[in-house]
């Protein structure tokens, strides 16, 4: 493939954008390096970069794009709010419309406010729970990310963990020390941790589901577990569903596992792929946000009628008959095709799947916490991965990430994608 304007285009970013790129992911440290692709255009399950080649995309923009790129009755939405005013700054039909649906979709949600980003959403419902509770401590799963602010930098997953910066410079120690990381499906450790500070412990920050090394399920009893030595500390439970929210469900991850949290903080999918966040949860707890509260949080872009529009109808399309057995009869087919690739040639790997979001991990051992994730095979993955790109699958550029599916896969997109696999795993057998 030929990616001649790709660099010439990084070469110039390079120059005027801090590492040629707005979100680091995107720089391909993940990989051992190499151009980033420039896009140009997407449509359904592809893309065509600037020197007109045609990907597979299972990035998915990193989780937000469910229905495929340019899906008509989103684009129409945006196109009408375009028209009919973009930020209004007063309050607007709109949300009243969006916030009903999420409530309607996910009980948990008693009171639900709208912001621009899923650190936003995250970081908004620390804060009300520190409000709550008065206590400051904050408790997260090793490798789990959930954003960018301060307090939850810390041992946390994805980006951060394939820059190999799991802490970053510029956090004070004061912040650092409110926060105690612990392993994802440990239970015991959790405990451990709680008998130890669970009288400080504000809240427990938990991806029900993890989508930051990779896609991980938690063990039968972890959720339930979490909930139960929580609540009986006095502290609250806070799902960051910002990757799982109707990923696998018309809903959240908190109803396939049947188990409820006090907050919610979401994004993504929810914003049909224009900036947005949101976060929910019980009224007595939501109602610490201000104007009825002390806990300030604000946004001039909060709940804008773009994000609006564009949120409804990616909802409306997933509210469609089969839309979520159609991913996952896509992603198994895709698992077992890999699956099968890789036992012919004999390159081990182990996949993780939830219906069409799916890791695919070298090494071949079991993956169930960060630590499993990150002792995976990173300099396979990268082969893998500039392997797949060079024959048209668009991956995300680290071993951490999730493959994402669409809507507008096809099984002929599956097949090729096997195809392609095979071949690269074909090329690293020699
Ligand atoms: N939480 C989780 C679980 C995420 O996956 C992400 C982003 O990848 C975030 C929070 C941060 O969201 P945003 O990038 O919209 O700020």
């Amino acid at each position: 493939m030929d990616f001649t304007t790709s660099k010439t285009l990084h070469e110039e970013a390079l120059d005027h954008i801090v590492g040629g790129v707005n979100s680091p992911s995107r720089a391909y440290k993940g990989v051992g390096g190499g151009t980033p692709v420039y896009m140009e255009s997407a449509k359904g399950a592809y893309f065509w970069d600037v020197d007109g080649n045609k990907y597979i995309d299972y990035l998915g923009a990193y989780g937000p794009i469910i229905t495929g790129h340019a899906h008509p009755h989103i684009a129409e939405a945006i196109s009408h709010a375009a028209y009919n005013g973009v930020l209004y700054g007063a309050p607007t039909k709109l949300e009243n419309t969006f916030a009903k649906m999420l409530k309607s979709a996910i009980p948990s949600l008693e009171k639900v406010r709208f912001v621009n980003s899923g650190t936003e959403a995250v970081m908004t419902t620390v804060r009300v729970a520190r409000a709550y509770t008065g206590r400051n401590k904050v408790i997260k799963f090793s490798g789990c990310y959930h954003g960018h602010f301060d307090s939850v930098l810390v041992e946390a997953g994805s980006g951060p963990a394939t820059l190999g910066t799991p802490d970053s410079a510029g956090i004070p120690q004061d912040v650092a020390k409110d926060v105690i990381t612990v392993t994802f499906n440990d239970l015991e450790s959790f405990r451990q941790a709680m008998e130890r500070w669970g009288d400080e412990v504000a809240a427990v920050l938990v991806e029900p589901l993890v989508g930051n090394f990779g896609i991980v399920t938690p063990k039968e009893g972890f959720l339930e577990g979490v909930n139960t030595i929580t609540h009986d500390a006095g502290a609250l439970v806070i799902y960051d569903e910002i990757i799982t929210s109707f990923r696998f469900t018309y809903g959240n991850t908190q109803q396939l596992y049947g188990i409820e949290p006090d907050m919610t903080a979401m994004g993504k999918i929810i914003g049909g792929g224009l900036p947005i966040g949101a976060y929910g949860g019980r009224q007595d707890i939501m109602e610490q946000v201000a104007p009825l509260g002390p806990a300030y949080q604000a946004g001039t872009m909060a709940g804008n009628p773009a994000s609006m529009a564009a949120g409804i109808a990616c909802l409306e399309v997933l509210q469609q008959d089969g839309v979520y057995e159609k991913l996952d009869r896509l992603g198994e087919r895709l698992e077992i095709g890999i699956v099968e690739k890789a036992s012919e040639y004999g390159i081990p790997i182990s996949v993780n799947r939830m219906c069409g979001a799916m890791t695919v991990y070298f090494g071949g051992d079991t993956v169930e916490n960060y630590e499993q994730a990150e002792a995976t095979d990173g300099e396979a993955f990268a082969q893998f991965f500039h392997l797949m790109l060079n024959q048209g699958i668009n991956l995300a550029p680290s071993k951490f990430e999730a493959w994402f599916l669409t809507t507008e896969h096809t099984e002929s997109d599956i097949d090729a994608t096997i195809e392609a696999a095979g071949k690269a795993f074909a090329a690293m057998a020699e």
